[in-house]
């Protein structure tokens, strides 16, 4: 498995390395293994950084992705 970052929704998900990589959430292959810093929400509906990043449900997200 190798956690991978979303360009689009930043979301972080736990990809298996074989498989093609599209983001569950975009449906797309948008999915990058160059990522960094890392954004913990654990409640989206009271969370300050959640809000500013625009982030509606609760999951890992990164902070930057490249490509
Ligand atoms: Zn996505």
């Amino acid at each position: 498995m190798t956690e991978m970052a979303c360009s689009n929704c930043k979301e972080i998900f736990n990809i298996p390395k074989t498989k093609r990589p599209i983001c569950p959430n975009c449906k797309t292959l948008t999915l990058s293994e160059n990522w960094s810093g890392l954004l913990i929400v654990l409640d989206s509906a009271n969370s300050e950084v959640g809000r500013k990043a625009g982030i509606k449900k609760e999951g890992a997200y990164a902070i930057k992705v490249g490509r």
